[in-house]
């Protein structure tokens, strides 16, 4: 993974804060070795490889994110969709690199979830067709960032926060207040949109500015892209979810942000436990019921 890990937490022996901190960071660098499509040494990268052939055993670990990912996949009615990497593969953001209209109709109809095969019993993951390949990008930071509170929790940390990009979460308060959370501004790098008092919670954004470069015809061309077009998503600047878990919010983040505020909203509002913030390319922010002022 690219992305800066960051984590604070108490705890009243030294040493083995430590020993803790190394603990967690192992699992970020393990769940990088199960589930980077950067790595051709990655379990997904051989998954990419072989599951059109015949089905694949993976790990317990990968299993549980590709069903996941098939869970918001239905939920957002294909929105969010972890089989676009045919075309997704072919955008390199730093490189200033984005496919033709021809590449993007040509590979097109190997996007689809409905062919990732999963089998609970066997634990096997098969694609249906050829061509089809898989990018965890959109869920598997927020997996990491559980495990790691998973970590946290087994070691008798009562208090903490981790965060791997734009996925955070966090154990307990920040010992008697609650932690301050900020959401930025999606067109500053100093500025917060909204800062949010918080605990016990996972919280994830999606922004067009986290990976994005401005093409020869001013446009911005980022990192979320429409699974039915293979273009940057248009009308939203950023995203927010919070919820129970950063898998979860993880996912759901990318999803509401394919899905546009009106649509997103919908999905967030039929979800127990799950918030939303969207701000929209208006630069107007829409919040979900639970975080909605009163009515006065
Ligand atoms: P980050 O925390 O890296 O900003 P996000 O949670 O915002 O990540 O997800 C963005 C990533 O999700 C992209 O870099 C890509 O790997 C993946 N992605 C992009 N579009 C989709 C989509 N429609 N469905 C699922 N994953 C996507
Ligand atoms: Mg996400």
């Amino acid at each position: 993974m690219t992305t800066p890990v960051e984590l604070e937490f108490w705890f009243s022996d030294r040493s083995a804060a430590d020993a803790i901190a190394e603990d967690v960071l192992a699992v970020f660098h393990q769940v990088d070795r199960n589930m980077s499509r950067y790595r051709d040494d990655s379990e997904l990268s051989e998954l990419n490889r072989l599951a059109a052939d015949a089905p694949v055993k993976v790990s317990p670990e990968l299993f549980e994110v590709l069903k996941k990912a098939g869970e918001v996949a239905e939920l957002s009615d294909g929105a969010f969709d972890i089989s676009f990497g045919s075309v997704g593969f072919l955008y390199d953001y730093r490189e200033r690199q984005q496919p033709s209209e021809e590449d993007i109709r040509s590979r097109l109809g190997h996007i689809n979830y409905q062919d990732i095969i999963l089998d609970a019993a066997e634990r096997t993951v098969f694609y249906r067709q050829q061509g089809l390949l898989v990018d965890l990008g959109g869920i598997a930071k927020g997996f990491a960032v559980d495990l790691g509170i998973e970590r946290l929790v087994r070691a008798g940390v009562y208090h903490a926060r981790l965060s791997a990009g734009g996925d955070l979460r966090l154990l307990g308060d920040k010992r008697g207040s609650p932690w301050l959370v900020g959401v930025r501004d999606p067109r500053s790098e100093e500025r917060n949109a909204v800062v949010l008092p918080l605990a016990n919670v996972a919280i994830s954004t999606s922004g067009d500015y986290e990976r994005f470069f401005i093409n020869d015809q001013g446009e911005r061309v980022h990192h979320i892209l429409s699974p039915g077009t293979g273009k940057s998503v248009r009308g939203v600047q950023s995203v927010t979810i919070i919820g129970n878990d950063a898998l979860t919010t993880d996912g759901l983040s990318t999803a509401v942000f394919v899905l546009g505020p009106e649509k997103g909203l919908e999905m967030i509002e039929g979800l127990p436990g799950i918030d939303a913030i969207i701000i929209d390319d208006q630069r107007i922010m829409h919040f979900s019921e639970g975080l909605a002022p009163p009515e006065s």
